[in-house]
Order: structure tokens, then sequence, then C-alpha cells
């Protein structure tokens, strides 16, 4: 009965207590659940399922096992993990889900997003979004070399941290007008969401319609998972110990 949420664990080599906090979910309290749905930068850099690396190897058999168990498991790509394909949904035993997606949780239609498609402040960095997208980017991108993949990926990190150094935060929140937007295109009520680093529950109304946008937390100090039992949503804050 019970579904879990996350997103943005931005898992990374230089990072093992987060990998460590994300498989004790995989391997503990994800078992129990009816489904699981990862909603983008799982991975805080992919360089395609062609080259997954140790530490996505070591991914894919956790979320493989995971499934095995019955669990069934939605992934979504973020800004970071674009290039997290079919492949790699399809050894670990995922669904990709497109972004959005409006998905049935009791007798509710939600819609899921990454979230940085809402930061529609960030003009630049829209652009960008566009631009990586673009399926010759993508299959031009794909079909370099390893060593050239990475020190692309290099290249573009080093840039969009010099260009969220101007922004006003580090990450460019949602805007409210994308939020109701694309909550009126759906014909939905809920909307959850990640990719901001901003934790919260928010309540607004919409067209006369009590809405809720609900934000996933970043697993970088602690975990966060979005829990719904059957009767409602708790978002918890997961202490690392
Ligand atoms: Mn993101």
């Amino acid at each position: 009965m019970t579904r879990l949420f996350a997103s943005d664990m931005h898992l990374d080599q230089s990072r093992p207590d987060i990998t460590a906090q994300f498989l004790q979910l995989l391997d503990g309290p994800a078992r129990d659940a009816q489904s699981l749905y990862l909603l983008g930068d799982l991975f805080e850099v992919w360089l395609g399922d062609d080259e997954p690396g140790e530490l996505g190897e070591q991914l894919i058999a956790a979320l493989a096992s995971l499934s095995a168990t019955g669990v069934s498991l939605f992934v979504m790509q973020g800004n970071r993990d674009f290039l997290m394909d079919e492949r790699f949904c399809e050894r670990a035993g995922a669904s990709l889900l497109v972004d959005p997606t409006i998905v049935t949780i009791g007798s509710e239609r939600v819609l899921v997003t990454h979230g940085d498609a809402l930061c529609t402040g960030d003009a630049a960095y829209q652009r960008l979004r566009s631009l990586v997208r673009d399926p010759q980017v993508r299959r031009e991108f794909l079909a370099l070399p390893i060593d050239r993949r990475r020190e692309l990926a290099e290249q573009a990190r080093a840039g969009s941290r010099a260009h969220l150094a101007e922004a006003d935060e580090y990450i460019t929140d949602v805007s409210q007008d994308a939020v109701e937007r694309a909550m009126r295109t759906a014909g939905v009520t809920k909307l959850v969401h990640g990719h901001t680093h901003r934790p919260a529950v928010h309540r607004f109304q919409c067209d006369q319609l009590d809405c809720t946008r609900i934000v996933l937390g970043d697993w970088h100090h602690q975990g966060s998972v979005l829990r719904w039992d059957g009767q409602g949503f708790e978002l918890m804050a997961l202490p690392r110990t």
C-alpha cells in the first residue's frame, strides 16, 4: 500500500555516506513499499547507459534486487542524469517516467516532475535545458569516447556553478506561475517535485481550488523521502547517522 518518493540523491564517488544511506533505504523500508518513485538527480552525473561506472553498476544491482522482490520502481531523469535512459531502467527493473507524468495515488491524480522545468525565472538555464535535451545533441554526445564525455560534463558543471553563483540563490526556485500553469494543464490539485533542494509542503489556492505542492529534499546532509500510506502524504527527513 505504501508509496515512496525521493529525488536529488546526487550520488557520486566522492560521497560514499550518501550512497550508503540510499542503499539502506533500498534494502530496508523500500522493500515494504508497493512502489518507489525516483524523481531525478539520482546521480550527480551520468555519462550514458553504456558507461555506468562502478557506482552505476552498484545502483543498478541494488535497484534490480529491490524490483525483483515485487516493488514497482519508477525513474525520472533529472538535470544531472538526463542521459539515464531505457537501458538503465531495463537493467534496474524500473519504468522510465517522462517528465512530467500524472500518477494515480489512491483516488487522487498527482503530477510528478523533477522540477527544473518550473524554474522559468532562469532564462539562461532554460536555454541550456532545451539544448542538452535535443535528440541530436544527445546522440552526438553519446557517440563520443567516455573520456571526452567526462571532460565535457566537468566543463558544463564548472560553467553552471559560475552561472548559479551570479543568481540570487544557488538554485533558482520554481515560478508560481509555471506551477499553476502545469497543474491547470494536468487538471490536478497536487504536485510533487524535487530539484530546488527546498523541502516543504506549500498550500495555496488556484482557480478557487485548494492546491498542494510538495517539494522533496536533497540528500546532501540527510535523506528525504515522501511517504504515502493510504491516508495521506508525509514528507520525512531521514537523519544520517
Ligand atoms: Mn535537479
